[in-house]
């Protein structure tokens, strides 16, 4: 942390800086909090604000302390201050590209695969990523309780007995407390025909105080229980960072990372490398990186497919087999999750079936 950060807030304490709640408590979500914070102004206050009506902006003290203030194409503020260029360039792209609120057989629980379901627990996230591929839902209030529309998966999940692999995302799991939490990992692990859990989850990049020991102590229960995290840039590997993929893989839970491929932010050899290098230090296994999605309010992070096979040409030159993900797209409808590199010919006819999913790639 850089020195004196921590003083820029309230109550800020070493002390505090370790709790989670704390952490949660003190985002910042006005651009003259921000302004003050990062000590310089952050562009044109009219434009953006209407634009945080549409999309909010929370950032934890945390992951502000990362982000160097006299750069402003700084790779980590790209990824969560609020950019003019998410309205302005997106107007034409889809909230829902993926079409998931058409794949949920009871409200909020994704199936698109037979055997996995994606239950999406909350709508919250400790820091509200600009890429993010949900933002449609940032804004949405839930009328009935969390453990109402639980209650209504856990009932779909235990009379579908295909479904062998429950995922809990959002949103953020991480942002229930400890015992919502449990209850919800131990209403799915209680069906019998559900055999495996997975959490997804990008606390440990951008709020890594939240992986406590109670928390790791609850996680160990539930194994075989995997862990997919979201670090996209060398810079958000810390060491509060590994400390807290460290303590999850202490509970005997394997920690996977699924980055995002975002222009000005990782789509360069060297910061790819330098992410995948230090995902491998920490033990963490590189799982996927997506290429960006055309959803709306994205569409400034794009890169073009070639540019992402280049990338993954050179990375499987330099790095470790152990380092190296899976370059993946996701489609609409059947074809799910598709893997980009090496570029086959079934591939090739999923991406011209898509274009709208692609800059031309030929
Ligand atoms: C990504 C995803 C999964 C998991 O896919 P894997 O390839 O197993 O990681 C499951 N369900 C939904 C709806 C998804 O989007
Ligand atoms: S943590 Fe995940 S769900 Fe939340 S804003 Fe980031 S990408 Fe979206």
């Amino acid at each position: 942390m850089r020195n004196n950060f921590v003083s820029r807030f309230p109550d800020g304490t070493s002390r505090n800086w370790r709790d989670w709640r704390w952490q949660l408590r003190h985002r910042v979500t006005s651009l003259s909090a921000l302004a003050g914070i990062l000590e310089r102004p952050v562009g044109d206050g009219a434009e953006l604000r209407r634009l945080m009506s549409l999309y909010p902006m929370a950032i934890t003290p945390y992951y502000l302390s990362l982000i160097k203030p006299d750069d402003d194409q700084d790779p980590l503020a790209l990824q969560c201050v609020p950019d003019t260029r998410e309205v302005e360039c997106s107007a034409d792209l889809a909230d829902d590209p993926l079409g998931e609120d058409r794949s949920m057989p009871v409200p909020n629980l994704v199936q698109r695969y037979p055997d996995r379901v994606l239950a999406i627990v909350t709508h919250r996230c400790a820091t509200y990523c600009r890429h993010c591929n949900r933002k449609r839902f940032w804004k949405t209030s839930q009328a009935s309780s969390w453990k109402s529309r639980l209650t209504a998966m856990v009932r779909y999940v235990s009379e579908t007995p295909k479904i062998r692999e429950v995922i809990l995302s959002g949103g953020d799991p991480l942002m229930l407390d400890d015992a919502s939490l449990e209850w919800i990992l131990s209403a799915f692990a209680s069906i019998p025909h559900v055999e495996v859990l997975r959490i997804g989850s990008r606390v440990p990049a951008v709020l890594p105080m939240r992986i406590t020991g109670n928390l790791c102590r609850i996680l160990k229960r539930y194994r075989p229980l995997w862990f997919n995290t979201q670090f996209n840039h060398p810079a958000e590997i810390t060491p509060d960072a590994a400390r807290a993929c460290n303590r999850i893989q202490e509970a005997g839970i394997p920690v996977s990372n699924q980055s995002v491929l975002l222009q000005g932010v990782n789509d360069s050899p060297d910061a790819m490398q330098d992410l995948l290098n230090g995902l491998q230090k920490m033990s963490v296994r590189p799982y996927y990186l997506f290429h960006c999605e055309p959803a709306r309010g994205c569409n400034h992070f794009r890169t073009d497919v070639r540019t992402g096979l280049k990338l993954m040409e050179k990375l499987h030159q330099r790095c470790s087999g152990l380092a190296l993900p899976q370059y993946v797209a996701d489609l609409p409808g059947r074809e799910g999750k598709v893997p980009l590199w090496p570029l086959s010919q079934p591939i090739k006819n999923a991406l011209r079936k898509h274009q709208d999913f692609f800059d031309n790639f030929e």
